[in-house]
């Protein structure tokens, strides 16, 4: 990566994104700053299932369609970014991913239709082999479809070492927001005064931002709703994709999600929706049925085409680093490797067009 001749960089929001953005660019020598109101994690990346999926979001989310490479180098961008424990990406699970058919939804078959359509690997498994790879799992007789291309995150578990990466690397943080910048100077709402070349917004929906950027005005919420069975269900195998919603494991406990509720922003669980998730959990998992999850929200920021706004913004030194929809995991590794080539010389990858913010203009 080219030399940054020690520039200084604020970055606002230290959620998924502000903080790989943070540990690329303290590992390519600027001086960074992030600063956040919110404690580690209370925001959508800290509620989130964590999965790394270009294959079934390519085939199952609408706004995703036609990104299979763009999501795929978003996870094999992560491979590059996690620190490693006895040289293994910390928090990164391969198992793959499941598709679990039921009667009402795709089934197995056209699902292979679909991944064939784009080029993704699979291989069609019998129930019994399903039922090995994630014991509990009741895939009611049916032949399920497995992909390596998909993985996931512990996200408490990479948010805790992305942190403790960015201190050593001496990258501070302030818990404030950012208020104010013009080049040279961002303010913060303690009232402190930090010297910056740029700032990075990488601050969700940035509510209360839009002075500072203007393309913020077309970031939308939409809402999600999330189940964690600690010490219960699945915690380790392939994540579970199903009509109904997911399931993914993790050591602590399995998650079950999600939904995209458009255009809400409060964080307050739905006792309704609660049930249907469970439900979606139960009929996958009959184990969980006598269990009692944790029942949270988070609020997921999206462009009109879903894509993230990534790079510079009108506003004279500002950077975007946001609006990753329902995939801010996935994408947050590729989002920081652009944040860091667009600041220096270094060559753009071909996905930067298309989630510069300037698509946008042209409309
Ligand atoms: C239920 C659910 C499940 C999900 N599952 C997945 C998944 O499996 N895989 C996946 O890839 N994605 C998933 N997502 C989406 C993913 O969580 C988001 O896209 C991602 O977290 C966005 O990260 P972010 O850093 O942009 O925003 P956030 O995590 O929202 O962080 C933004 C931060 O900015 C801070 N901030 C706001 N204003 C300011 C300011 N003025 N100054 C400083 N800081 C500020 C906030 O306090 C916050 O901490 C899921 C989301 C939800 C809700």
């Amino acid at each position: 990566m080219t030399a940054a001749s020690a520039k200084s960089i604020v970055i606002a929001g230290g959620g998924a994104i502000g903080l790989t953005c943070a540990l690329v660019l303290a590992r390519a020598g600027y001086g960074v700053v992030l600063a956040d109101p919110a404690a580690r994690g209370a925001n959508a990346s800290g509620v989130a299932a964590g999965m790394l999926a270009p294959a079934f979001e390519s085939v199952l989310d609408p706004a995703s369609k036609g990104l299979f490479a763009l999501l795929r180098a978003g996870r094999d961008a992560w491979l590059d970014l996690l620190p490693r424990e006895a040289g293994r990406p910390t928090g990164l699970s391969q198992p793959g991913a499941l598709w679990v058919p039921t009667a009402s939804g795709i089934s197995t078959d056209a699902m292979a239709e679909s991944f064939n359509a784009i080029g993704a690997q699979f291989e069609i498994v019998t129930a019994a082999a399903a039922q090995v790879l994630s014991p509990g799992l009741d895939p009611k007789g049916a032949a399920c479809l497995l992909t390596p291309e998909d993985c996931c995150l512990d996200v408490t578990v990479v948010t805790e070492r992305l942190y403790q990466e960015a201190l050593r690397l001496g990258v501070q943080v302030i818990t404030a927001s950012v208020t104010n910048f013009s080049p040279g100077t961002a303010t913060l709402s303690d009232g402190r005064q930090i010297q910056a070349d740029h700032l990075i917004i990488a601050a969700g929906l940035g509510r209360g931002m839009a002075s500072l950027a203007p393309e913020l005005a077309c970031l939308s919420p939409i809402k999600g709703q999330i189940l964690f069975f600690e010490g219960e269900g699945p915690r380790h195998g392939p994540a579970i994709r199903s009509a109904g919603g997911y399931v993914v494991a993790r050591a602590a406990g399995a998650m079950v999600g999600a939904t995209m509720e458009f255009g809400l922003e409060d964080l307050t669980p739905d006792g309704v929706i609660g049930e249907r998730l469970r439900g979606t959990g139960v009929s996958l998992y009959p184990n969980l049925a006598t269990a009692t999850p944790q029942h949270w929200a988070g609020v997921r920021a999206a462009t009109p085409d879903g894509l993230p706004l990534v790079g510079p913004s009108r506003a004279p030194g500002v950077i975007l680093a946001c609006g990753a929809r329902r995939n801010g995991w996935l994408l947050a590794a590729l989002v920081a490797n652009t944040v860091a080539a667009q600041l220096s010389t270094e060559a753009l990858d071909p996905f930067a067009a298309q989630m510069d913010p300037r698509r946008f203009d042209m409309a």
